[in-house]
């Protein structure tokens, strides 16, 4: 497996995205289940103009998941997934936004509004977390594959298994440290709330699921 490296102005805007852009970093979360409804209305989109394809609603979820065993916090959705190709692209170089593209030729074909446009909010999961871990089997491919990073020193890109069409991200949180406190986000309680303060206007369902229980 090879290791990539972020570009240099990614590694730049990462480090100031963790140290200075988000005060809060609470609103990791805003900015993946964004991401994850983003890519359940890309399918959405899709099956407007494509008879293949059917909407149904109630398979369009956005799941979340904590862990404290494991202190890792997993955000699935089953939206449009990413190929091999798009996992190197929008998540390798930070401020290129898939969604900001996808919106020009997209918007204003009714109501709906992709959120996404400034390519920057994926890396705010590294507020929180000292690894991220993104399993994703994109529309129409039979491959899945696994994105992975500690952080500013790269990403690796594999091969890996995955049923159904979709994104799982795993955030294995932080440590606390003297200063910063983050089993919050290993909290049932603490993510409802910060699901309400700033998801509430998400348009698909946010389950959650909590381990042993
Ligand atoms: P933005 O949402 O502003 O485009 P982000 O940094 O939040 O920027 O995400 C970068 C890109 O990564 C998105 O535009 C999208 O193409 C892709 N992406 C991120 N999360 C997902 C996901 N859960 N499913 C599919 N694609 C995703
Ligand atoms: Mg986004």
């Amino acid at each position: 497996m090879i290791k990539k490296e972020f570009k240099a102005e990614s590694k730049r805007l990462l480090d100031m995205m963790i140290h200075s852009i988000y005060t809060q970093k609470e609103i990791f979360l805003r900015e993946l289940i964004s991401n994850a409804s983003d890519a359940i209305d890309k399918i959405y989109y899709k099956a407007l103009t494509d008879d293949n394809i059917v909407f149904n609603k109630d398979d369009y979820y956005i799941r979340i998941t904590p862990d404290k065993e494991n202190r890792t916090l997993t955000i699935t959705d089953t939206g449009i997934g990413m190929t091999q190709e798009e996992l190197e692209n929008n998540l390798g170089i930070i401020a290129k936004s898939g969604s900001l593209a996808f919106k020009s030729e997209n918007e204003a074909k009714d109501g709906h509004n992709i959120i996404g446009q400034f390519g920057v909010g994926f890396y705010s999961a590294f507020m929180v977390a000292d690894k991220v871990t993104v399993t994703s089997k994109a529309l129409g491919s039979d491959q899945a594959y696994r994105w992975e990073s500690e952080g500013a020193d790269g990403y690796t890109i594999e091969p890996c298994e995955k049923d159904s069409v979709g994104t799982e991200i795993v955030l294995k949180i932080k440590e606390n440290t003297e200063d910063d406190r983050y089993d919050e986000f290993l909290e049932e309680y603490r993510l409802r709330t910060i699901i309400k303060k700033y998801s509430d206007f998400i348009r698909y369902p946010i389950k959650m699921e909590v381990s042993g229980s």
